[in-house]
């Protein structure tokens, strides 16, 4: 049988390094040394002695190969375009979250972050301005994305839709194998911030309106899960994302009370104001230095709201 044949990538115009990646059929990535040791000292250190500080580098005219086994070609080919300053059009136009996230974990490994702060800071925020999905595999896996490339943004958005649109543990994520690339604080903090979004949520509605003198109580919560479509008042917390009991809220003003008077917007509005602040995403920094304040909003300026 005819040996399968090894795909190459001139992704250097003279490369003298050629990075022979995965399994067979293997691709082979025509790269420059220079461009990794300019990348990361930990990665040039991880590809081989040749690209030690002092060492001559093998001539354009005959290409060392060094093997990559274990790592997967796409994702690694999309790389070296980016540390050799070309531009992945898929990126661009809608990789998926899971790419998004093996990408991360590349670049992660071979400590090109820094290397690679301005291309992540666009793909990551493309992904998240291009699909607004709410589920928790795919904001996990951005999340997660965000964490390894260090883009505070990222990850508070990502975060901010775990908390409101999700109403499955967070723990939950745990059976991925992913997650052992995100600190378990990041997973306690999207439990927490949730929990305490909806005991105030309950607490501030109960507060401004139920009960109030005067009005007959069982009447007006009969018109209000008319209103807003459920069967009991409050909702049962676990089947109703924060989003859900947000546009419930909203729609609170359209009620009116036994008294003839509609409920005040401008309370609603604050309500609902309280309750989007509560659902903002956690500080990526927090969660690294592992602050138990994680659940608070951050203040802390040098941890900077990019
Ligand atoms: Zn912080």
């Amino acid at each position: 049988m005819a040996a399968e044949k090894v795909k190459t990538e001139l992704i250097c115009p003279s490369p003298d390094i050629v990075l022979v990646i995965g399994q067979p059929p293997q691709v082979k990535l025509m790269v420059s040394s220079a461009v990794l040791k300019n990348a990361s000292a930990v990665s040039a250190a991880m590809l081989g002695p040749q690209f030690r500080e002092g060492q001559e580098v093998e001539s354009t005219a005959q290409p060392k190969e060094i093997n990559l086994p274990d790592d997967n070609p796409e994702t690694v080919s999309d790389m070296c375009h980016m540390l050799h300053s070309k531009t992945v059009h898929k990126y661009l136009t809608g990789a998926s979250a899971a790419t998004i996230l093996e990408l991360a974990i590349t670049i992660d490994k071979y400590a090109c972050v820094d290397a690679l702060r301005m291309q992540a800071h666009a793909i990551l925020l493309g992904n998240l301005d291009l699909y607004a999905d709410l589920d928790l595999a795919t904001n996990g896996q951005r999340m997660v994305a965000a964490y390894l490339l260090d883009n505070s943004r990222a990850f508070r958005l990502s975060t901010g839709r775990l908390i409101s649109g999700v109403t499955t543990p967070y723990s939950s994520l745990l059976l991925e194998e992913w997650a052992c690339h995100i600190s378990p604080m990041a997973l306690y903090g999207l439990e927490a911030k949730r929990s305490e979004a909806q005991r105030n949520l309950l607490h501030n509605l109960a507060s401004e309106y139920l009960p109030q003198p005067d009005v007959d109580y069982a009447r007006f919560i009969t018109q209000l899960c008319k209103a807003v479509d459920v069967s009991t008042w409050p909702p049962k917390l676990e089947s109703h994302s924060i989003d859900q009991l947000l546009s419930y809220v909203k729609k609170m003003n359209t009620i009116n009370t036994n008294l003839g008077q509609k409920l005040s917007t401008a309370k609603l509005a604050s309500v609902v104001k309280a309750l989007e602040e509560n659902c903002d995403g956690l500080c990526l920094a927090c969660v690294k230095e592992q602050n138990a304040d994680v659940v608070k909003q951050c203040t802390e300026k040098l941890h900077g709201r990019r």
